[in-house]
């Protein structure tokens, strides 16, 4: 796929060994929710790194400077279920004064459209940047989904991260929302039958959460 508008790939080789040792079949449960708990801090950092500051005034034990913090109303990070919640870990350690919104979506195994069970937000998501977390962006329908959702909020911004993405993923998200910045950790090469990501890892919940 070539290189899409608002889409990118987290190249830091941390990021990418630690995917690679989430691939891996004997991976076992324990190890991989440590690993996307890790990983999900990782690209959280990288989610991050537009945040806007202000200046504002601090006294350090020498004298008062003026000095840049996180500026408006704290992020929301929002969590697609189950999956979404391992990344959600990581990245809350890393802004642990974070909101946390949480959208549950279920897979219609026949049609594969996303059905929505629950839905939990903050209420003033039209102050807040919002990044969405769902490790796998498969077919897509489950992301178009849960923006849909939030811009219904009028979310002020929304960034959508994921661990692996599939191009069919990318291009349904994006067919719909283009203005949705999307970050993924891979982009593997397409999706199967059932509409799982070749190569990908698998049940990202199931691994998670050892169901399988
Ligand atoms: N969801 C998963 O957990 N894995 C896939 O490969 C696709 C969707």
């Amino acid at each position: 796929m070539p290189e899409a508008a608002n889409f990118a790939i987290i190249d830091h080789p941390l990021i990418q060994h630690k995917l690679s040792l989430m691939r891996a079949r004997e991976t076992p449960t324990g190890v991989f929710r440590a690993l996307m708990r890790e990983v999900g801090l990782l690209l959280g950092y990288e989610a991050t790194r537009d945040l806007p500051l202000a200046e504002t005034e601090i006294e350090t034990p020498l004298e008062t400077a003026r000095l840049p913090v996180l500026a408006g109303k704290k992020l929301c990070l929002v969590s697609i279920l189950r999956a979404g919640n391992g990344l959600l870990d990581g990245m809350l350690e890393l802004v642990p004064s974070a909101r946390v919104g949480h959208i549950g979506l279920y897979r219609d195994p026949q049609t594969l459209a996303a059905v929505e069970y629950y839905a939990k937000l903050p209420d003033d998501l039209s102050e807040r940047d919002v990044i969405l977390v769902d490790p796998m962006l498969a077919t897509g329908n489950s992301a178009v989904a849960a923006i849909a959702r939030l811009k219904q909020q009028d979310a002020r911004s929304i960034k959508f991260v994921c661990l692996v993405a599939a191009p069919e993923g990318v291009a349904t998200v994006h067919g719909v929302f283009p203005d949705v910045m999307i970050l993924s950790a891979a982009l593997d090469r397409c999706l199967d039958d059932h509409g799982y990501i070749l190569p990908g890892l698998g049940d990202a919940g199931d691994r998670l959460f050892g169901t399988k």
